[in-house]
């Protein structure tokens, strides 16, 4: 007779055995996609405790059906410049699981777009809509347009073309899409007022993070940032600490790093450094929060400028080097894999004592293991700025009821929200033997209500 802990052994290895079996297949699939491995990858191995305890997932083979997406919209997007020159751009939709809602997930505008970004971003997404406990499936879209340097007019032409032809696939009830790098406000108004021409009426729930005016919700504009912080703050509370008098790194200087920035300062830390993709500023006394903002949301410049106004701060080349700063708490805030092995290593070496992911997937695999391995607070991207997409669905409840909330209502649900995602990661952890692991718990927590969803709805 085997003994327990021999059945549980012999339980864990077919689980590991069905995990690998299952990304051999998606690296063959989906040849060269990278960043699409990688979440992948990051996902499966977490789920490995939750397989081996529960033989249904395995017999429903829920991990192939999860990977793949429910259809995968690429679509071209012709527009004319200022100089009346044609220019053609690739669009994407995934729509990547509605087992538990409506797809629901940003479009990101950046050069970098190609099929492998969009579909890492639409696979967390599943995770982390399901994790915020609100009734969203997940998506994921954008285009491969650098929205840098071009005038307002070139903007509203290619939304206009781009939503042209993404709205065939998206309305309230079964898509709706919000920003991400490259599309903040501006960009979902010419988005929506195109959406609104083609299709009549007044459609305000298919899109997230409208203008105020409009649909809007307030505190949307601040969730994903606030929601970073607010989770973080959970991680030290439950060590009997605080952001009170620590000093903060954050990378970016977009719309997740900006709110950050804004709620670990409320909250009694110094925030030195911000960044964009040429480079960082470090000012010793704390960052000077509506110069950053003067200069990224109104002049939309470089971070650069900043020494314009506050001279005795320094200005250094080179995104990645912000790392190099010794700081109690890090916030990468900006883009995926932006810290690597190196950088984890020397933020470990410099004392760090919690990581909170605003931006989705900043750390690579091995950056993760060294925070882990280190005994480093460490909030993954899928719980840690899930605060964004809650406050999306919150807004898409507003819409549907036909009123507003006030900013005060809206930020104390998303303090909620981020509190019950903590709890219900470290619940998770603890559950499936990982305790403290908040990147298997949030994987576990995310996939085990969307998993049981597609098994209720068969095999379609
Ligand atoms: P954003 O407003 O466009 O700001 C992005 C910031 O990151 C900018 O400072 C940008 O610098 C920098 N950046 C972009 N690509 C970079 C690259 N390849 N290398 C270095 N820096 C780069 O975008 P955001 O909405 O703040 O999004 C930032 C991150 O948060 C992304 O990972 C996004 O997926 C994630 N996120 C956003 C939300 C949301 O609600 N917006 C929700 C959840 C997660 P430049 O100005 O030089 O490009």
């Amino acid at each position: 007779m085997p003994t327990v802990q021999e059945i549980q052994k012999e339980h864990l290895n077919n689980a590991a055995q069905y995990v690998n079996d299952v990304f051999e297949k998606v690296k063959l699939r989906n040849q060269g996609e990278s960043e699409f491995h990688q979440a992948v990858k990051e996902v499966f191995d977490s789920l490995i405790p939750i397989l081996a305890q529960d033989p249904k997932y395995i017999q429903q083979n829920i991990l192939e059906r999860l990977v793949e997406p429910e259809r995968v919209i690429s679509f071209r997007v012709p527009w004319v410049d200022d100089k009346g020159i044609v220019q053609v751009n690739r669009g994407f939709r995934v729509q990547y699981n509605s087992a538990i809602g409506p797809y629901k997930g940003g479009l990101r505008f950046h050069p970098s777009v190609n099929a492998s970004i969009i579909k890492f971003l639409g696979f967390e997404q599943i995770f982390k809509n399901s994790l915020t406990g609100q009734p969203i499936g997940g998506g994921k879209g954008g285009a491969d347009f650098d929205p840098k340097g071009k005038s307002d007019q070139e903007i509203m032409r290619f939304c206009q073309s781009f939503m042209t032809e993404l709205a065939k696939y998206i309305d309230p009830d079964t898509d709706v899409p919000a920003g991400d790098i490259g599309v903040g406000a501006r960009e979902i108004g010419y988005l929506f007022g195109q959406y609104k021409r083609i299709r009549g009426g007044y459609p305000a729930g298919v899109l997230t993070g409208k203008g105020l005016g409009y649909g809007g919700s307030l505190a949307r504009t601040e969730a994903t940032g606030y929601g970073t912080v607010y989770f973080v703050q959970e991680m030290l509370k439950d060590k009997g600490d605080s952001f009170e008098g620590k000093k903060v790194i954050i990378s970016g200087s977009g719309n997740v790093s900006i709110y950050a920035i804004e709620k670990a300062q409320e909250l009694g830390a110094t925030v030195v450094a911000c960044s964009d993709s040429n480079g960082y500023i470090y000012d010793e006394r704390g960052i000077n929060l509506a110069t950053v903002k003067q200069i990224k949301e109104i002049d939309r410049k470089r971070i650069s400028e900043y020494l314009t106004y506050h001279p005795e701060a320094e200005y250094h080349e080179g995104c990645s080097n912000i790392w190099l700063i010794p700081c109690d708490i890090a916030l990468p805030c900006a883009t995926q894999n932006e810290i690597d092995e190196t950088s984890a290593k020397l933020l470990v070496a410099n004392g760090v004592k919690a990581i909170g992911e605003g931006a989705n997937m900043p750390s690579t695999l091995e950056a993760m293991d060294i925070f882990l391995a280190n005994g480093v607070l460490f909030g993954p991207a899928k719980a840690a700025n899930a605060g964004g997409v809650a406050v999306s669905a919150l807004e898409m409840s507003q819409n549907s009821m036909r009123l507003s909330w006030t900013f005060e209502e809206v930020d104390a649900k998303l303090h909620e929200i981020m509190k019950n995602i903590y709890r219900s990661s470290v619940a998770a952890a603890e559950q499936y033997g990982k305790s403290g692991n908040l990147v298997v718990g949030s994987n576990i927590a995310g996939f085990k209500k969307v998993a049981d969803a597609m098994i209720a709805h068969g095999v379609i």
